[in-house]
């Protein structure tokens, strides 16, 4: 980093924002490839039909395809390997490396994903005895049959009230060739907390970005799977959480960012539904009748339809 002199705040500001090279070209289908004689301070990428990639520590360029191109800050190192900015990332690597995916992400097959089940009841409703796992099967079975009317194929995570590991759930939609994922969950606040209340959507934190609801800490550069989506899954998430406000009327808690387990490995477009809280007094109780089950479902389902027509007015 060539901010030192920026002072403090700055520099940490700058840090925060540098991502691993090899991670984030891979989104871009780009294969790290080791050349002879090269030093522990070189990385050398390349993919058939887009031009070479060569970077050095401390370089404030990199070679693309043989030419010079400079970089918005210098390359430099974390346990070892390369990274660049988030800034050159965006404005540099990805519009020269960038080329449509081989396919575009499909919009045929959805994932339904009813958060919990079985041994993990998630969130509570005290007074009512209502349990998040039973709310989210209740409307994942609703938003099918909203999904299936508008000729969608639609399997669920679980369909009874079964415990389902975490990793297992991306690893289901992943093996189904899904297109789109969809998790379900009803929120909860502190112990004792009967009035928070309203609606979430959450999307995989891009590399480098702060996830929201971390107070500190440092941002996490790595590059998973489900970032190749970063794209789809704002644009998901946005028309799903839009319709979901819409539709309930509920309090706009936003569209969040989050390194859940179960968007991270996702080869797919993906979003995490916060549909209000379960411990709320008030909402709880909307929450355990089944007509705003039903008014969720379709709204969410109308948010994915929306979602889908934009995306197939890109192909
Ligand atoms: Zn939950």
């Amino acid at each position: 980093m060539g901010v030192a002199l920026l002072g403090g705040a700055a520099a940490l500001c700058a840090g925060a924002q540098d991502i691993y090279l090899a991670d984030s070209v891979r989104l871009l289908g780009l294969q790290q490839v080791a050349q002879k004689g090269d030093g522990p301070d070189v990385e050398r990428f390349a993919a058939k039909g887009l031009p070479d990639l060569f970077a050095e520590k401390n370089r404030e360029y990199v070679y693309v395809g043989g030419a010079k191109v400079f970089l918005d800050d210098n390359i430099d190192t974390k346990k070892g390997k390369l990274t660049v900015t988030r800034l050159d990332y965006d404005k540099v690597l990805v519009p020269l490396f960038w080329r449509l995916p081989p396919q575009l992400p499909g919009s045929k097959r959805i994932v339904i994903d009813p958060g919990h089940g079985g041994k993990d009841p998630g969130k509570l409703n005290t007074s009512l005895g209502y349990e998040e796992k039973a709310a989210t099967l209740d409307t994942a079975v609703r938003l099918k049959l909203v999904l299936e009317k508008r000729g969608f194929e639609v399997i669920l995570t679980r369909e009874k009230d079964v415990f389902v590991e975490l990793a297992d759930r991306a690893a289901a939609a992943n093996k189904l060739k899904a297109d789109l994922f969809v998790s379900l969950h009803y929120n909860g606040g502190a112990a004792g907390d009967a009035t928070s209340a309203g609606l979430e959507t959450y999307c995989l934190t891009p590399p480098g970005q702060y996830s929201t609801n971390k107070a500190s800490g440092k941002a996490d550069i790595t590059a998973e799977a489900g970032n190749r989506f970063d794209t789809f899954n704002l644009l998901l998430a946005w028309n799903v959480h839009r319709s979901v406000l819409k539709a309930t009327g509920g309090e706009d808690r936003g569209i969040r960012r989050a390194r859940f387990a179960v968007l991270r490995p996702l080869n797919c477009p993906g979003i995490l539904v916060e549909g209000g809280f379960i411990s709320s007094r008030t909402e709880g109780a909307q929450i355990a009748n089944a007509a705003y089950r039903q008014k969720l479902a379709e709204a969410i389902g109308e948010g994915v339809v929306a979602y889908v027509v934009r995306v197939r007015s890109k192909q």
